[in-house]
C-alpha cells in the first residue's frame, strides 16, 4: 500500500492535492480505490437523425464551412455545423476560438459529446474532436468517468490514476485460491486495474465481479463478528415493564397500527428479557416508526437509564429533538431530551456534555457526534439508529459497542454492559436479504401504513406542464397547506443542465407573488439550515424549495405537495424517499414528477413511481426495468455502503458469498489455517479502519 499523500505524485501540487481531500482522496492508495461513476464508451458514430437530447454519442460527417467565432456576453463561442447522409448538427464550443484553425469547410471529422436542445432544434455542445482514423482506434473502448469537483476534472483524475497505477505497489491476493477458481474471480490487482481501465465491457464485467464479490465478502464478515460478539449476550441492562408507557401509548392523538402494536411488543419484550437486544424495525416511509423508538426510550428512562437515537442528518436529530420536547411536554413527562450535532457551539456541546454525563439527560437526540470521544454516557442502556442504511457496519458497531478495544474513538463503556441496539430503516429490502444483510439482528417489519392516509396521487409531466403546478401550488398554499419543490443542483452550472434551487427560487418568487418562500441546500452552514427547517415547520415557510437534504425522515404532516424537478435525475428509490415527504397527516398530497429529458425510458422509469406507493414494488419494478447486471445506469441511493455492489441487481452473488461467508466460518473461525493467513491480514485491516474506508 502507498500511504504516500497524493502530493507525492508528479502533477498534483497542493492546491490539487486539496481538490482531491475534498473528494476523500489523500493517500496515492486511496485513488485506485475511488472506483469511477460510470464509463464513456466510444460508440460507433450514430446518424445524426437518429439523435436524442441528453444523449452522449459521436457523430461523423464534413463540416458544412469553417467554423466562426462569436463573442456572446462574456463567453467566446466557437460554431460550427456538420452534415451527414442524414442531416446536419450545430456544434458549440466556449472559450475556445483556436479551433478555428482546426475546424476547416469541407474537412471530415467525428464528434463526440452530449446532445442537448436549444430551441427546437439539436445541437451538440463541447464536443471532442477526433480525426476519422482515431476515432476508429478509440472505438469500442471504455474510458472511466469519476466523480468531480469544481476545479477537478475527469481529464485530471484519469491521469492521476494512471500515475498511481505506475506506482501502485501488488497487493497480495487474499481470496483462497479454490474460491477464487469455483467462482471465477478474477485476481485482486487485476480487477483493480481494470474496474478503472478495461479494455470492453467483459473486461469490465469480470473486474466488477470480483470487487462485488469482497465488498460483500468483508461486510458479512463483519456482519457475522458483530453477530458473534452480541447475540445471546446477557444484558445488564434489564428493563421491567412500564405503566406509564402502556398510558402514553392510550393517550397518543391516534391508534398504533396493527403493525405498530406487533413491532413495539417486540420490543418490549427484547428490553426485558435478560438478553441484549439487537434488533431492526423495517417499514416503509411514514410507516410510523419514530413512535416505537420514542416509546422504546422513554421505557429506558423510567427504568433509571439513558438511551440514544442517532439520525445521520443534522435536520432529522432536531426533528426527532424537537417533536419528543413537544409530545413529553403535552404529556407532562418529566424526563429530559438532550441534543448533540456537529454544527452546536463548542459552550453548547459542552453544556450537553455535562447533562449526559451527570444523567441529568435521559434521552439523547443527535447525528454521529453522539459517537464522538468526549460524549460520557451513564447507564446508556438502548442506542437506536434511524434511517439505517445511511450508516456503515462501523458506525453500528461503533454506537452499539461503546467502549471495545479496537475501536479507539469511544467512550469507556466496558464490554459486558452492551446497550440494547435499536436499528430502523425505510430501505424497502425482500425479507431474504435483509436477513443476510442484517444476519445480526432480528426484525420486526411494519407492513401497513396509519388508517386514515389517503393515498398519495402522483403525476409525471413534462417541462410544458410548469405553470399549471405553480397554479396548483398556489391553490394548495391557498388551503393552508405546504409544499417542497425540489431541484437536483445548488446553483447554475455551465456542464449540466438541470434547476437549481438558487434561480428556481427566484423564478418562484416572481411566479407566486405573496407567497413565502425559501430554499434549503447542504452547502448552507447548520444553523441556517436550521432556522429554515424550524420555519417551515411551524408554517411560516409556505414553499420550501430545496436539494435532497429533505430526502430522509424529515415530517411536516401540513405539506401536502411534493414537486419534483428534474425527477429524471434521481434513483427510484430516492424519488420514493422525496415523495415520502408529503402524505404524512389526513389531507390528500400530491407528487408532481417534472420529467426534463425527451430521452427514451425516462418516463417508462417515472411511471413506476406514478403507479404505486410501495417501496417494495417500486424496487422490484426497478430491478426488472433495469435487469440484473445492468450498472451502467443510475445507481440506487441510500442504499447500505456499498460503493460498486448493489443489493437488487447483484442478490445472486449476495446470497453465494453470504454461504461461503458461512462456511469458512464453519470450517475455520479463527482464520488460522495457513491459506486463510491473508485473508485473515485484510480483515484486520478492513476492521482498523473502521470499516468505513473499504479499501479492499
Ligand atoms: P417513518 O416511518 O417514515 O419514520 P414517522 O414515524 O415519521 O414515519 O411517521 C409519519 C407520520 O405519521 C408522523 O406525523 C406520525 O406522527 C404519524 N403517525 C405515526 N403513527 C401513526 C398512526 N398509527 N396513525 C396516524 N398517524 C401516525
Ligand atoms: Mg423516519
Amino acid at each position: 500500500m502507498n500511504q504516500e499523500p497524493v502530493t507525492s505524485l508528479k502533477g498534483i501540487g497542493e492546491k490539487t492535492g486539496a481538490l482531491f481531500r475534498k473528494l476523500g482522496i489523500e493517500t496515492v492508495d486511496d485513488l485506485p480505490h475511488d472506483y469511477p461513476r460510470g464509463y464513456d464508451a466510444y460508440e460507433p458514430p450514430t446518424l445524426i437523425e437518429a439523435a436524442r437530447e441528453g444523449e452522449i454519442l459521436a457523430v461523423s460527417g464534413a463540416l458544412l464551412k469553417t467554423a466562426s467565432v462569436r463573442r456572446f456576453k462574456q463567453v467566446e463561442l466557437t460554431l460550427a455545423s456538420v452534415k451527414d447522409k442524414s442531416g446536419v448538427m450545430q456544434l458549440t464550443w466556449y472559450h475556445m476560438p483556436y479551433l478555428r484553425a482546426t475546424l476547416k469547410m469541407g474537412k471530415r471529422f467525428v464528434f463526440r459529446g452530449k446532445v442537448v436542445k436549444k430551441g427546437n432544434r439539436l445541437e451538440m455542445e463541447q464536443p471532442e474532436i477526433f480525426s476519422p482514423e482515431d476515432y476508429e482506434r478509440v472505438m469500442g473502448s471504455m474510458r472511466p468517468v469519476y466523480g468531480q469537483t469544481k476545479g477537478l476534472g475527469n481529464k485530471a483524475i484519469v491521469r492521476a490514476m494512471e500515475e498511481a497505477f505506475a506506482h501502485h505497489e501488488i497487493e497480495q491476493e487474499y481470496l483462497p485460491e479454490e474460491l477464487r477458481s469455483r467462482y471465477e474471480l478474477a485476481e485482486y490487482n487485476y480487477a483493480l486495474e481494470h474496474i478503472h481501465f478495461p479494455a470492453d465491457r467483459a473486461e469490465l464485467l469480470t473486474a466488477r465481479k470480483r470487487l462485488v464479490f469482497d465488498e460483500f465478502f468483508f461486510f458479512l464478515m463483519a456482519v457475522r463478528r458483530l453477530k458473534e460478539k452480541r447475540q445471546d449476550q446477557r444484558s445488564a441492562f434489564v428493563m421491567h415493564h412500564v405503566e406509564a408507557v402502556d398510558e402514553l401509548e392510550v393517550h397518543l392523538p391516534y391508534a398504533l397500527t396493527a403493525a405498530q402494536k406487533r413491532t413495539l411488543t417486540e420490543v418490549q419484550r427484547d428490553l426485558e428479557s435478560g438478553l441484549v437486544m439487537n434488533r431492526l424495525v423495517q417499514g416503509d416511509v411514514g410507516s410510523g416508526k419514530t413512535v416505537i423508538a420514542i416509546l422504546a426510550l422513554l421505557q429506558a428512562a423510567y427504568n433509571g437509564f439513558q438511551g440514544a437515537l442517532m439520525a445521520p442528518t443534522e435536520v432529522l436529530a432536531r426533528q426527532h429533538f424537537e417533536s419528543m420536547q413537544e409530545l413529553f411536554e403535552r404529556w407532562e413527562v418529566t424526563k429530559q431530551v438532550v441534543l448533540v450535532t456537529g454544527s452546536m457551539t463548542a459552550k453548547e456541546k459542552r453544556e450537553a456534555y455535562r447533562k449526559i454525563s451527570s444523567h441529568e439527560a435521559d434521552i439523547i437526540v443527535g447525528t454521529h457526534a453522539l459517537i464522538q470521544e468526549n460524549v460520557h454516557y451513564d447507564k446508556l442502556a438502548l442506542v437506536i439508529t434511524d434511517e439505517q442504511h445511511r450508516f456503515g457496519v462501523g458506525q453500528r458497531e461503533a454506537f452499539g459497542q461503546k467502549g471495545a478495544e479496537s475501536l479507539k474513538s469511544l467512550a469507556d463503556i466496558d464490554t459486558t454492559t452492551l446497550p440494547h441496539v435499536l436499528v430502523m430503516s425505510a430501505t424497502p429490502i425482500p425479507r431474504t436479504l435483509a436477513i443476510i444483510l442484517y444476519g445480526d439482528l432480528d426484525i420486526s417489519v411494519i407492513d401497513e401504513m396509519p388508517v386514515g392516509r389517503l393515498p398519495i396521487k402522483n403525476c409525471v409531466v413534462d417541462t410544458g406542464y410548469r405553470d399549471r403546478a405553480y397554479q396548483f401550488l398556489a391553490k394548495e398554499l391557498h388551503a393552508g397547506h405546504q409544499a417542497y419543490v425540489i431541484c437536483p443542483m445548488v446553483e447554475a452550472s455551465e456542464m449540466i443542465e438541470a434547476e437549481n434551487v438558487l434561480d428556481y427560487t427566484k423564478l418562484l418568487r416572481e411566479r407566486l407573488p405573496g407567497a413565502r418562500i425559501e430554499y434549503l441546500h447542504g452547502r448552507m452552514k447548520g444553523k441556517e439550515k436550521n432556522k429554515i427547517m424550524e420555519a417551515f415547520a411551524s408554517g411560516e415557510i409556505q414553499i420550501l424549495v430545496s436539494t435532497t437534504v429533505v430526502e430522509v425522515g424529515v415530517n411536516v404532516p401540513n405539506a401536502t405537495v411534493i414537486m419534483i424537478e428534474n425527477a429524471e435525475r434521481f434513483g427510484l428509490a430516492q424519488l420514493h424517499q422525496l415523495r415520502g415527504r408529503v402524505g404524512r397527516g389526513k389531507s390528500q398530497s400530491y407528487c408532481i414528477m417534472v420529467n426534463g429529458s425527451d430521452q427514451d425510458g425516462t418516463q417508462e422509469r417515472l411511471d413506476i413511481l406514478n403507479r404505486s406507493n410501495d417501496g417494495f414494488y417500486i424496487a422490484s419494478e426497478d430491478l426488472k426495468l433495469r435487469g440484473p447486471g445492468d450498472f451502467f445506469g443510475m445507481r440506487q441511493s441510500g442504499d447500505l455502503e456499498f460503493r460498486l455492489a448493489d443489493i437488487f441487481t447483484d442478490a445472486d452473488l449476495l446470497k453465494t458469498v453470504a454461504r461461503e461467508v458461512d462456511d469458512l466460518l464453519k470450517s475455520d473461525p479463527e482464520l488460522a489455517a495457513s491459506e486463510h493467513e491473508a485473508l485473515k491480514e485484510r480483515m484486520e485491516r478492513y476492521v482498523s479502519q473502521g470499516y468505513e474506508k473499504l479499501n479492499l
